[in-house]
């Protein structure tokens, strides 16, 4: 039954609807995504829901709420997101759901049509450029489901996702806001640009949402999560796109020193570098500018040498002055360290 499964959720305990995946999706015939495990026939819907918030902080939303939502194009501009667990094997899913589907979708000219369009251009990038990397950096998409949850929700349309985990915009004001946890981040950012794909979707705080780390899987220690060695995914691909020609000069690390107006070389590398305060801290030793005029010069003398290569080479040299200055700095852990934790996270 690969392409239908029952779904139970909690709250509703005399319900189950049986979802299909959608397989002829108007103008994306073409598609296709993962195939659901094997022993993915039935799932449970855990409650609370959530959704996002104005300020990209996760909040909880009772079935009420959902069962409502879609009936009016004012309110509920945000996805409603659900954990749920596969009942035979406990692993676990993302399900972002549009309730009411057919009266949501009905109008092309309304917001929520918008939140809908979101949706499946984040399904449709998903298919034609990140089947490769699913599961390593980004989470595995399994397509697109409807279930008919008759005079509950209507019909419910729900993209199916690998569970990956916490928002950086909620661990952020928690005790795993850790340099270690902010390179990981970074490190995964600069993975998709090196594979060429600009996520386009890292302007503000807010926009940190869209970074997760799986702080509850299993088998991690607390000093792991605290150490950057959970897995760190990208979600919500809706603004992004392929192709990317990285000209980033700088690495994701923690620069030390102020950086205004001064070229990175990509828009979003950049905004990562503020968002993570990694170029704020004035009066230290390390300098950005450094770094910068280090890629320029060895760029000179290396004429035919790929981007890519040449911001490996930096690292490099970036983590052999950070390992000997480590003993007399201030606390700050080291770059030196970082290779150990990403690979200890993939
Ligand atoms: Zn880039």
């Amino acid at each position: 039954m690969a392409n239908a499964l029952w779904v139970c959720i909690e709250g509703l305990p005399d319900e189950r609807y049986l979802a299909r995946k959608w397989e002829k999706i108007p103008k994306h015939e073409e598609l296709a995504f993962k195939a659901i495990p094997p022993d993915l026939t039935s799932m449970i819907l855990s409650t609370p829901l959530f959704s996002n918030a104005a300020d990209g902080r996760r909040e909880e939303v009772n079935l009420d709420y959902a069962q409502a939502w879609g009936l009016n194009d004012e309110d509920n501009l945000e996805l409603v997101f659900a954990q749920a667990k596969c009942a035979a094997t406990s692993n676990r899913f993302c399900l972002r759901m549009i309730f009411n589907a057919e009266q949501a979708t009905s109008d092309v000219r309304s917001k929520r049509y918008r939140v809908y369009n979101n949706l499946m251009n984040d399904a449709v990038f998903h298919a034609a450029h990140l089947a490769s990397i699913e599961g390593l950096y980004v989470p595995r998409h399994y397509g697109m489901w409807i279930m008919d949850t008759g005079k509950w929700a209507g019909k419910v349309l729900f993209s199916l996702n690998q569970w990956c985990g916490v928002s950086w915009r909620e661990l952020s004001f928690t005790k795993f806001n850790t340099e270690a946890n902010k390179v990981l981040i970074g490190r995964s950012f600069e993975a998709l640009h090196d594979l060429g794909i600009d996520h386009g979707g890292l302007r503000n705080r807010e926009d940190l949402r869209h970074a997760l780390i799986d702080v509850d899987a299993p088998g991690l220690s607390q000093a792991d999560l605290l150490n950057g060695r959970a897995r760190c995914y990208i979600v919500d691909f809706s603004d992004a796109h392929a192709n990317h020609l990285c000209t980033r000069k700088l690495p994701i690390l923690p620069h030390h020193t102020f950086l205004w107006n001064t070229p990175v070389g990509c828009a979003e590398i950049s905004g990562a570098l503020f968002l993570f305060g990694f170029v704020q801290c004035p009066n230290a030793e390390t300098s950005a500018s450094e770094a910068l005029e280090w890629h320029t010069e060895y760029s000179k003398s290396h004429p035919n040498m790929k981007n890519s290569d040449i911001l490996m080479a930096q690292r490099e040299n970036d983590d052999e002055k950070t390992v000997s200055t480590s003993n007399s700095d201030d606390g700050v852990p080291t770059a030196g360290t970082d290779s150990s934790r990403r690979s200890g996270a993939a």
